[in-house]
């Protein structure tokens, strides 16, 4: 079973998100403080996501996010911010959360959002192992990507936009096809995201980011892969 920790020290918006993530078919793990949660996390090394509020008696959601990140880049992490705190989202970002959830959420709304992270990090064991194209080799198993045998780093959501081109070599795909793909389909944020994470992978990849040949731009539509 697909295990998420719970970060929550208020009892009743824990237990809440508790029900709806087993309802949802994940086993839950469940933390009131910021070093209970590192505490679960040791113990279950197999957690795929968590969920971790901001504003805790010990240390805060933010430091525990930077301390899960030290070590850990695979797990997906989404913070659950208060509408008031806009900084908050960005803050969270800039630790290494990967999304976060405005409260008050609808368990829907959280649940879509795990689906997304697990779905990005879960590696399918049905999927074919390699991914070829060019000087590209990426292991969808090991989540890594080689260019003429050196390795290149990318971050969870770089990896997954390059997997689904290299799944889709020659084909337009549109942003909104990208935005679906990887965050989600409830993802409400904006296009521009999978823009500017464009820009970023093209730096990684290219010969030469300013004349992509590898992600060309489709005038008017999205991006392609290969010309
Ligand atoms: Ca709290």
């Amino acid at each position: 079973m697909k295990k998420v920790l719970i970060l929550e020290d208020e009892v009743n918006i824990r237990s809440f998100v508790v029900i709806n993530l087993k309802r949802a078919g994940y086993d839950a793990i469940e933390a009131g403080t910021g070093m209970e949660a590192l505490e679960r996390l040791k113990e279950h090394p197999d957690i795929g996501v968590a969920i971790l509020d901001i504003m805790l008696p010990d240390i805060d959601g933010f430091e525990v996010c930077r301390n899960i990140r030290a070590t850990n880049k695979q797990i997906g992490i989404i913070m659950l911010t208060a509408r008031t705190q806009e900084m908050d989202k960005v803050t969270g970002l800039m630790t290494g959360a990967d999304d976060y959830v405005t409260k008050p959420f609808s368990p829907a709304e959280l649940t879509a959002r795990i689906d997304a992270l697990y779905r990005r990090i879960g590696g399918d064991k049905a999927e074919t192992e390699l991914l070829s194209h060019g000087p590209f080799v990426m292991n969808v198993r090991n989540r890594t990507l080689e260019k003429d045998g050196e390795r290149i780093r990318l971050t969870q959501v770089e990896y997954s936009i390059l997997k689904l081109f290299m799944q889709n070599p020659g084909r337009a795909l549109s942003r909104e096809d990208v935005l679906t793909a990887v965050w989600g389909r409830d993802y409400d944020g904006e296009l521009k995201i999978v823009d500017v994470n464009i820009r970023r992978l093209r730096i990684k990849i290219e010969d030469d980011a300013t004349t992509p040949k590898y992600i060309t731009t489709v005038w008017g539509f999205g991006y392609k892969w290969g010309a």
